[in-house]
């Protein structure tokens, strides 16, 4: 009894502590149960509640070819949405779990609200809904999207590092938190306009390594909008000679 007691407990994949603490729902924010019974077994709790989990709506069916939004109905035959049309991407492609409408509260909370453990559920869906795809694409590094180190320190967290450390676990790829830097506190992006976005992201970002050997990079942050971060993370990349850049964020918005 007491072995299997134990053994659910390391099972759990973020450690010790996580399985202590009880943890909120990443839906309704909710305590969840730290333990449950299945077939006669005490296990570690689960992750989400099973009524919340029937709320989100994942990116599944007719998507852009390029930054992987959901396209539609009206584009459904198109290989690109209008947006990856009208703009010369730097990346190859994009991935996203969640379709943003149905998980915006939560990245939220996630974001701004110290629900880092909301990562551990953000990480399995990833496993479960593109672990195959990502894993046949040979990826060499995970890169979060690095945050001004100044804006880390007052947040204490960066929740693209938090996101990324729970992928790369879960997938089995390392992640690299220091070889990119952003070198300077740009301005909300949600404030400005696709040239707007462009401007303020010149010049943001350096290679704080002198010799890159990645192949092919997955380059992780929260919420897909323009693609204008991941675009100049991967324009530092290219020129540092790396030849597959792909991205993965937690949700994409729909085009309208
Ligand atoms: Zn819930
Ligand atoms: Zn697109």
């Amino acid at each position: 009894m007491f072995k299997s007691f134990s053994d659910s407990f390391l099972d759990l994949g973020d450690g010790v502590l996580g399985s202590i603490y009880p943890r909120h729902c990443p839906i309704c924010d909710k305590l969840l149960p730290v333990v449950e019974i299945k077939n006669g077994k005490l296990r570690s709790g689960r992750l989400i509640h099973e009524a919340c989990a029937r709320k989100i709506r994942y990116v599944r069916g007719a998507t852009c070819m390029k930054c992987g939004k959901l396209l539609a109905s009206s584009e459904s035959e198109q290989e690109y949405c209008g947006d990856c049309r009208r703009i010369r991407h730097v990346f190859d492609r994009g991935f996203s779990v969640f379709d943003y409408r149905s998980i915006s509260g939560s990245i939220y909370k996630f974001k701004y609200m110290g629900r880092q453990e909301y990562a551990s559920f953000y990480g399995k869906a990833v496993q479960r809904h593109l672990g195959k795809e990502l894993l046949s694409l040979g990826i060499d590094a995970i890169i979060p999207v690095p945050m001004y180190r100044a804006k880390e320190i007052k947040r204490g967290y960066n929740q693209a590092d938090v996101f990324a450390n729970m992928v790369g676990r879960e997938c089995g790829i390392p992640v690299y938190k220091n070889v990119i830097k952003r070198n300077k506190n740009t301005l909300p992006m949600k404030k400005l306009d696709a040239r707007g976005r462009r401007n303020n992201l010149k010049k943001a970002f350096n290679i704080a390594q002198n010799d890159v050997k990645f192949k092919c990079i997955l380059i992780i942050d929260d919420i897909y909008t323009t693609g204008s971060t991941i675009d100049e993370i991967a324009h530092e990349f290219r020129i540092a000679g790396v030849s597959r850049i792909y991205f993965l964020t937690l949700a994409i918005g729909q085009t309208t």
